[in-house]
């Protein structure tokens, strides 16, 4: 039983990790498992990767935090590299996935400010994630994480996700400033939208004069394939997300600007305490020199194509099956019923996986998955689809 002094909000929780080591945690009686989550697309290098314990532990010993009072040579150097990789121009660091889209969301309500907009709006997706402050929950298009916590924030109109004529039909709208979305839809079921989706919302934008602003912030850091996911489209967003696996567990997030969003927030528009401190980017440091160092970017990129291809081999026609998608290592398998099931099954016999919007088996593997824990998790995610008989 989880105690009683924590808020309910996460329920009862039924398995306790204690150590983890690559693909593999333990729980507090020595069982092992193979994590196909990642702690939800975080520990994309595996758990205590060498290089990111080292990198926390001689920072830990040498300056952990100092405050945004201050210049701070780990945070400077991680916004030049991530701007870099990303072909954007400059960074904001938070904590978590939500604070970075408050950054943007924030962001685009001051650039629509500026031009005169009296009520600055952006548009979002109908089955979007973007978290759980104020401003990310009124963003998300998920009626159950929103319930009970009315009045929301207003400025947001909400489109179908996949759907640029949707979006193009919003032109009549004089008080839209951007458009923010995720290239691939996680907790929303692992949606992977038409190829050329993003280069259209990304034409739109430019007709308009809206900011293209895309939450990556699951997809990003090469967990499909690329760095970011836009890069598999040749476009670059005007703000960018990301969070989750920047820092393979040390919580860290970033909000990134390009061009004249990159100009919009000046000095004492925004800020956060802990925000970018020593510890936080020099690990990511570390987080992104090892991504590039082990390959793997590319390593995703293969491996999920592999993924893709032996469960689609194994299940695809299996009259449970509904779709198999995905991109790199973010794969989702669609099935005919709720299948919260199979989270239970999967973990009694040492396998870790997620289920999300009801009736989509998630996957999301480290990105260094070696070959034997990769030939187990595509074995026993065969095996539970297979066994999985919808109630009729
Ligand atoms: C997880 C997630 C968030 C929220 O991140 P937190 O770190 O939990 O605040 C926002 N957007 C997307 C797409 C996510 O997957």
């Amino acid at each position: 039983m989880t105690t009683a002094a924590l808020m309910n909000n996460y329920g009862d929780r039924t398995l306790t990790l204690v150590k983890g080591r690559g693909a593999r945690v333990w729980d507090d009686a020595g069982n092992a498992y193979l994590d196909g989550i990642s702690g939800i697309a975080v520990c994309g290098l595996g758990h205590c990767h060498p290089a990111i314990t080292e990198a926390i532990a001689t920072q830990a010993d040498t300056l952990v935090h100092t405050s945004n009072l201050y210049n701070i040579p780990a945070q400077e150097k991680l916004a030049e590299k991530l701007v870099q990789l990303a072909g954007m121009d400059n960074a904001f660091f938070c904590n978590s996935g939500t604070e970075a889209n408050e950054a943007a969301i924030k962001l685009a309500r001051k650039w629509g400010n500026e031009q005169g907009k009296t009520c600055p709006t952006i548009v979002v997706m109908e089955h979007s994630f973007h978290g759980r402050t104020m401003g990310a929950l009124s963003a998300t298009g998920n009626s159950k994480v929103q319930a009970g916590f009315a009045p929301l924030v207003e400025g947001f109109v909400r489109v179908p996700y996949d759907d640029p004529a949707a979006v193009a039909a919003l032109a009549h709208n004089d008080q839209i400033v951007a458009v923010l979305v995720e290239p691939i839809q996680g907790e929303g079921g692992v949606h992977v939208p038409a190829p050329d989706y993003l280069n259209q919302l990304r034409q739109l934008c430019d007709a308009r004069g809206w900011l293209l602003m895309l939450d990556e912030i699951q997809t990003g850091n090469g967990r499909t394939g690329k760095f970011f996911a836009y890069q598999h489209n040749g476009i670059l967003p005007d703000v960018v997300t990301t969070a989750k696996g920047l820092g393979n567990g040390f919580p860290i997030g970033a909000c990134l600007a390009r061009g004249a969003a990159a100009k919009v927030l000046q000095a004492g528009n925004h800020g956060t305490t802990f925000g970018g401190n020593p510890l936080a980017c020099t690990v990511a440091l570390a987080v992104l020199d090892t991504l590039e160092r082990e390959g793997c970017i590319t390593l995703a990129a293969n491996r999920g194509a592999e993924l893709l291809q032996r469960l689609s081999t194994a299940v695809a026609d299996l009259p449970q099956v509904v779709d198999i998608r995905g991109k790199g290592l973010m794969v989702g398998v669609e099935l005919n019923a709720p299948c919260g099931e199979l989270v239970g099954l999967a973990r009694a016999r040492g396998l870790l996986l997620n289920v999300t919007a009801g009736n989509t088996l998630r996957l999301l593997p480290t990105l260094n998955i070696n070959d034997e824990d990769f030939t187990e998790l595509c074995e026993g995610v065969i095996e539970l689809v297979k066994n999985f008989s919808p109630a009729a």
